[in-house]
């Protein structure tokens, strides 16, 4: 009888839980707002994941805000204009059939960009890739980091470490946002590279695995950078297809068991405290349910 009553309140637990929960922290991590500095509200994800239910999916995360970048920026403008308490736009420079692989090569995208700078309060250019330095138009790059230094904005950038250290050869002052933090570049290309550029920050998105030890805990390398630059890295979760939209509680949640093997102060920089001195807002759980 005991033992059918206790399957009978797991079954009903379960039935009320989201679809997509992760791991339950029971740390004071699972209470910090997070800002999320890595999302992508692309074409695909117009229909399936509304804005409105993009803000649910954050308030139930506690997902206080986000920055976001999407092909086209149509989508960024939408997230916004839906909710912008919420959302900080960011510019990508992908339209049409100009895209990842291609994008310095359109002859208008500087003007693209400057025209789409001056329609939309933009506070970061990016998230863009590069495929190949030798075959970029360095000419363009040269122009983004003059429009973003001029407005006193970041470039969000999805490479490996040359194109971060061509941006700094443009200009030492830049602030970039680098994008996975490499993507694949460990620990030991990491560090020295935020100790030599004090404006440079990451975002964690598709690292969660490799913070995060497959015996436990934290992979020790990861732990020794989070706290040397606790003060440059910011949560990501990278919805970059509909399948990450449909994962989302569960990359907030890797993301919340990384921050709560932190001490306090390192979680909350990186949960939310970084990107309020980084685009100079405020970031509370007071902004869920809100626009
Ligand atoms: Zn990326």
């Amino acid at each position: 009888m005991r033992q059918a009553a206790i399957i009978a309140l797991a079954v009903a637990a379960s039935l009320t839980s989201p679809a997509c929960a992760g791991p339950i922290v029971e740390h004071e991590a699972a209470k910090l707002p997070i800002f999320d500095a890595h999302i992508h509200y692309k074409e695909p994800a117009w229909e399936a994941f509304p804005p409105e239910t993009v803000l649910k999916m954050m308030d139930r995360n506690g997902v206080a805000m986000a920055l976001v970048s999407s092909t086209p920026d149509d989508g960024t403008i939408m997230l916004w204009e839906h909710a912008p308490d919420r959302i900080v736009p960011e510019l990508r420079p992908y339209l049409g059939d100009w895209g990842s692989s291609n994008w310095t090569e359109f002859d208008g995208m500087a003007d693209y960009i400057q025209t789409r700078l001056e329609q939309y309060p933009h506070r970061g250019i990016g998230e863009f890739h590069f495929r190949a330095m030798e075959t970029t138009n360095k000419g363009l790059l040269k122009l983004i980091a003059g429009m973003a230094k001029k407005r006193d904005i970041p470039i969000h950038i999805h490479s490996g470490t040359a194109p971060v250290e061509y941006f700094y050869e443009i200009d030492p002052d830049l602030t970039i946002i680098w994008a996975h933090a490499g993507m694949s570049e460990p620990p030991e290309v990491i560090s020295p590279l935020m100790d030599k550029h004090a404006t440079l920050y990451a975002d964690t998105s598709f690292r969660e695995y490799d913070i995060l030890s497959r015996t436990g805990g934290m992979d020790k390398a990861w732990e020794v950078l989070l706290l040397k630059h606790s003060d440059r890295f910011m949560v990501g979760t990278d919805t970059w297809v509909n399948s990450q939209w449909a994962d989302y509680d569960r990359l907030i949640a890797s993301n919340r068991e990384c921050l709560a093997m932190l001490p306090k102060d390192a979680a909350e920089a990186i949960a939310y405290r970084n990107a309020e001195r980084l685009f100079g807002i405020d970031v509370s759980s007071e902004q869920l349910g809100r626009r």
